[in-house]
């Protein structure tokens, strides 16, 4: 079986480590991160390996991402004392291994490491190679250290690796952004990820945006520019797989796929965040009250919910419905057995007829690239459905 249908029909358990230390904090991020102290961080690290006693991964598959914050920002011995921890508690090497890296920390010695440890896929935020738009976002690497970043991760041997990209930004023009797209394919990833920048409450570009002081693009003007990346990307033989990422075949991201498709995750760290069981739970979002908490049965987690097949199902239709292979209606219907999904019969006879989406003879449901710009809309209408 191929590592792509594998993800697809995977009971492969993601697990994720949340790294919450930022150099600076970007002007669009809404997420939780400190900046770094060398006692913080060791008592991260430390805090880390306590965690994962908690669990047991014993002859399982997994996929494993780090992500953050800025995992990049650790230095070469920490990723390296962290990524042993983790392999010591695998009975075999994880199915796939992404590290976020932001471009203004790569370094040799680092990505030595990941490769020793095994990390077979590099996910670094670029956002924009142009200097004017990344001082808009508030982003403080610059282009020159992108190309160096990409240079060194190649140089060391990763040829797997994804570049995120943020299009809408304001004052981008469309001519500014397919010159972003291009920068992007002439380094030749396997991955391309491109997000519509949004306004987040609690960010300085949305507080800038309520004093007047940047504006945001129409939705029109959004949908513009998704049309014209997919077609754009699609003509560079990147294929698009969910509303914001494309890859060469064979390169899809399977850990984004498996939590897309609802299977479990265990999420490691400050403020990362659990599905498991039929269970969503969090840490919490400090590494000082994750620390304090994490040996406490009651005080563990900043929540803890028990999540019902009815949210199971319609989270599974929402993000199943942002692939482009869409859901399987009979292999739904077998996964939630205990929950009928006859009254959604009217919502995709209505959205068959708008053009939006397409069901197939084998049940398979997928939006039109119409449907794919209305997907917010779409889940609301899914979500209705089962609130009437
Ligand atoms: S976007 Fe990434 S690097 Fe910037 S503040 Fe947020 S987590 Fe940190």
């Amino acid at each position: 079986m191929k590592l792509q249908e594998k993800a697809e029909n995977t009971s492969a358990l993601g697990i994720y480590f949340h790294i919450p230390f930022c150099a600076s904090s970007c002007d669009f991020c809404a997420f939780y991160q400190e900046a770094p102290q060398r006692a913080e961080l060791s008592r991260y690290i430390t805090g880390i390996e306590d965690e994962l006693k908690v669990y047991t991964f014993a002859d399982i598959e997994t996929t494993v991402f780090w992500g953050g914050g800025t995992p990049g920002l650790l230095p070469a011995s920490d990723l390296y004392r962290m990524g042993t921890a983790l392999l010591n508690k695998l009975s075999k090497p994880p199915i796939e291994w992404t590290v976020e890296l932001a471009p203004s920390v790569v370094k040799e010695d680092k990505i030595k490491a990941l490769l020793d440890l095994g990390v077979n896929r590099i996910s670094m935020g670029v956002q924009t190679f142009n200097e004017k738009y990344l001082r808009v976002i508030g982003r403080r690497h610059s282009a020159k250290q992108v190309y160096k970043a990409i240079d060194i991760i190649k140089h060391c041997g990763f040829e797997n690796f994804n570049l995120d990209l943020i299009f809408s930004i304001p004052g981008q023009s469309m001519d500014d952004w397919l010159l972003d797209i291009n920068e992007a394919k002439a380094t030749e990833p396997a991955h391309i990820s491109t997000y519509c920048l949004t306004f987040e409450e609690d960010t300085v570009l949305y507080s800038k945006l309520l004093k007047g002081q940047t504006h945001k693009k129409s939705e029109d003007e959004d949908a513009i520019f998704y049309e014209k990346t997919w077609e754009t990307l699609e003509n560079a033989n990147f294929s698009q797989y969910e509303i914001s990422n494309f890859s060469k075949p064979g390169k899809e991201c399977l850990h984004n796929i498996n939590t897309w498709r609802m299977n479990d995750w265990i999420g490691l760290g400050p403020s990362a965040a659990s599905q498991f069981n039929g269970s969503r739970f969090a840490n919490h979002a400090s590494v000082e009250k994750w620390l304090t908490n994490m040996h406490k049965n009651n005080e563990r987690f900043e929540y803890l919910n028990e999540i019902s097949s009815k949210t199971f199902l319609v989270d599974s239709l929402i993000f199943g419905l942002r692939m482009n292979k869409g859901v399987n209606l009979k292999f739904l219907r077998q996964r939630f057995s205990d929950i009928s999904l006859t009254p959604l019969n009217n919502l995709w006879q209505k959205l068959i007829e708008e053009k939006l989406v397409i069901l197939n003879s084998v049940e398979q449901l997928y939006l039109t690239p119409k449907g794919r710009l209305l997907c917010d809309s779409i889940a609301v209408e899914i979500m209705n459905t089962f609130d009437e």
